[in-house]
C-alpha cells in the first residue's frame, strides 16, 4: 500500500518509513500539512497517517481539506499523535478521522491498524465496482449491449435540452427488421437473437460520433439520436445503415422480396427542439417507418419535422399569391384565407399561431375580411405579419393600425421569410 506518512519530526518520520517498508509498503512522506493536501491530488495515496500537532495547517485541519477535496472517493486517514485528551479525539474524528492512536504506538498496533483499515478500503472498493458494473447493467439491454430504453429516453432528453440551448438540429431514427417473425419461424429463436446482436453491432459500428445515441427500443426495433445533424446527413446515416445490414448477407428465404435481412428507416429531423417534445419526432419517425413498411420495405424514409402550429394567412386579391405557402411548405401546416365566403370554413375554436396579412392599400379586401376574422377567432392575441410590396412607411401605418407584430416584404425572400415566420410560431416564440 501507498501509506502518506504527515509527520513534521524528522526523526519519528525516519522511523515510520523505514519500519513500514520493512512491511512491504510503500511509505511518502509529507513534512507539512500543506505538503500532504498537495500530494494527494497528485498521487496515489492508499492510506494516511496524520500528526496532529505541526506548524502551519494542524493534522485535523489538513484532514478536513482532504475531506472536502476529495468528495467522490475515501482514502482511510488513521491520527497518529500525543495529544490524548477525549476533547481531541472527539475532534479528530469529526474531522473526517477514521481512527486514533495515541504515541508512542507500538509497531504490532499500528501494523495491526494498518491492516484493518486495508481490509475497509479492499471492500469498499469492491462495493464500488460492483456498483458501477450494476449501473452499466441497469442501463444497457442484455442481448445487444446497447443502451436500453429507459436510459436512451433519459439521455435523450439530455441531448434535446443542450440542442434547445444551442439551436442545433437533432434527428431521430427507428430501425425495425422486416419480416423478422417469420426469420424465428424459419430459423429459430436462438438464430433470431443472433440476428439482432449483430444487426445492433452493424448499427453501432455506424454511429460513431461522440454525442450519438444508439438504443434497442423493442423486440426488433432500434433508436438513433444523432445530435447537431441536419436532413441531408440523418438521411445519409440512415441509408448508410441500412444498406451496411443489407451488404451483410444474412440468409433469409422467407423474406418476401430480399432472401436476406434487411431493415426499414423511418426517420424526423427537427430544425430547432424548443416549443416541441422529443415524443412528437420520435412519433413523426415511427410515422415515416411505417410508409416504409407499407412502401416495401428495405427502405428509409427520413424527413424533416413539420411544426404543426397553424399560419392563417389572408390574401383576398384577385389573384392570391401561393408563394408563401410553397415557401412554409414543409415547414408548418397554412391555412389560406381567399375571401369572406372562406371564413365559414373555420371552426370558432380554430386557434392559428400567426396572422400573416396580404395588404396592398388602405381599403385592401383583405383587411375587411381580417377585421371580421379578428372578432370571430379573438385573434387580437394571435401576433400578426403584414405582408407587403408597399414601402415602409404606407406599410407602417396600416401596421399602427392594426397593433401589428411586424412585416414582411415582397417579392418574399426564403430565409428572411422563414426566419421571421420561425420567430412567432418556433419555440423561440414566447407568447406575451
Ligand atoms: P415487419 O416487416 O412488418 O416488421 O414484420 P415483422 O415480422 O418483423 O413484424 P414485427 O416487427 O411486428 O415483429 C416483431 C417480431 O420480432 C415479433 C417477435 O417474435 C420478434 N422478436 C422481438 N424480440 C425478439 C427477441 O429478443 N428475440 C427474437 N428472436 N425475436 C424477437
Ligand atoms: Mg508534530
Ligand atoms: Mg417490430
Ligand atoms: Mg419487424
Amino acid at each position: 500500500m501507498n501509506i502518506l506518512l504527515v509527520e513534521d519530526s524528522a526523526t519519528l518520520r525516519f522511523g515510520l518509513e523505514t519500519y513500514l517498508a520493512s512491511e512491504g509498503h510503500t511509505p511518502l512522506t509529507a513534512e507539512n500539512g500543506e505538503k500532504a493536501v498537495q500530494m494527494v491530488e497528485n498521487e496515489t495515496i492508499d492510506m494516511i497517517l496524520m500528526d496532529v500537532e505541526m506548524p502551519g495547517l494542524n493534522g485535523f485541519e489538513t484532514t478536513k481539506l482532504i475531506r472536502e477535496n476529495n468528495q467522490d472517493s475515501w482514502i482511510p486517514i488513521i491520527f497518529v499523535t500525543s495529544k490524548s485528551d477525549e476533547t481531541s479525539v472527539e475532534e479528530g474524528i469529526a474531522a473526517g478521522g477514521d481512527d486514533y492512536l495515541i504515541k508512542p504506538v507500538s509497531k504490532v498496533i499500528l501494523l495491526a491498524k494498518i491492516r484493518a483499515m486495508e481490509r475497509i478500503a479492499n471492500m469498499r472498493n469492491e462495493m464500488r465496482q460492483l456498483n458501477i458494473e450494476l449501473t452499466k447493467l441497469s442501463e444497457h439491454d442484455g442481448l445487444t449491449q446497447l443502451l436500453n430504453r429507459r436510459t436512451f429516453d433519459e439521455r435523450a432528453r439530455e441531448t434535446w435540452r443542450m440542442a434547445s440551448r444551442t439551436k442545433q438540429p437533432l434527428a431521430i431514427l427507428l430501425f425495425d427488421i422486416d419480416y423478422f417473425k417469420k426469420y424465428n419461424d424459419t430459423y429459430g429463436h436462438q438464430a433470431g437473437d443472433d440476428c439482432i446482436r449483430l444487426i445492433a453491432q452493424t448499427i453501432k459500428k455506424c454511429c460513431h460520433r461522440p454525442g450519438d445515441i444508439v438504443a434497442r427500443y423493442g423486440g426488433e426495433e432500434f433508436i438513433v439520436l444523432l445530435p447537431n445533424t441536419d436532413l441531408k446527413g440523418a438521411q445519409h446515416v440512415a441509408e448508410t445503415l441500412r444498406s451496411a445490414i443489407e451488404q451483410k448477407k444474412l440468409e433469409h428465404t422467407a423474406s418476401d422480396e430480399h432472401h436476406v435481412v434487411t431493415v426499414s428507416v423511418g426517420g424526423c429531423v427537427i430544425k430547432y427542439t424548443t416549443g416541441t417534445n422529443i415524443e412528437d419526432i420520435i412519433a413523426c419517425a415511427d410515422e415515416a417507418l411505417y410508409r416504409c413498411k407499407s412502401g416495401g420495405r428495405n427502405t428509409t424514409d427520413v424527413s424533416m419535422f413539420k411544426n404543426l402550429h397553424d399560419v392563417l394567412h389572408i390574401d383576398c386579391s384577385v389573384q392570391p399569391s401561393n408563394q408563401l405557402q410553397g415557401l412554409l411548405e414543409q415547414h408548418c401546416k397554412l391555412e389560406l384565407v381567399d375571401s369572406e365566403h372562406s371564413l365559414n370554413r373555420l371552426s370558432p375554436l380554430y386557434a392559428p399561431k400567426l396572422v400573416v396579412l396580404s395588404v396592398e392599400h388602405a381599403e385592401d379586401p383583405s383587411l375587411v375580411v381580417f377585421k371580421k376574422l379578428r372578432d370571430k377567432l379573438r385573434l387580437n392575441v394571435v401576433p400578426l405579419l403584414l405582408m407587403s410590396s408597399l414601402e415602409h412607411s404606407k406599410l407602417q401605418l396600416i401596421g399602427k393600425s392594426l397593433a401589428a407584430n411586424g412585416s414582411i416584404q415582397t417579392p418574399l425572400e426564403k430565409h428572411s421569410t422563414i426566419a421571421k415566420i420561425d420567430q412567432y410560431i418556433g419555440s423561440r416564440y414566447v407568447t406575451p
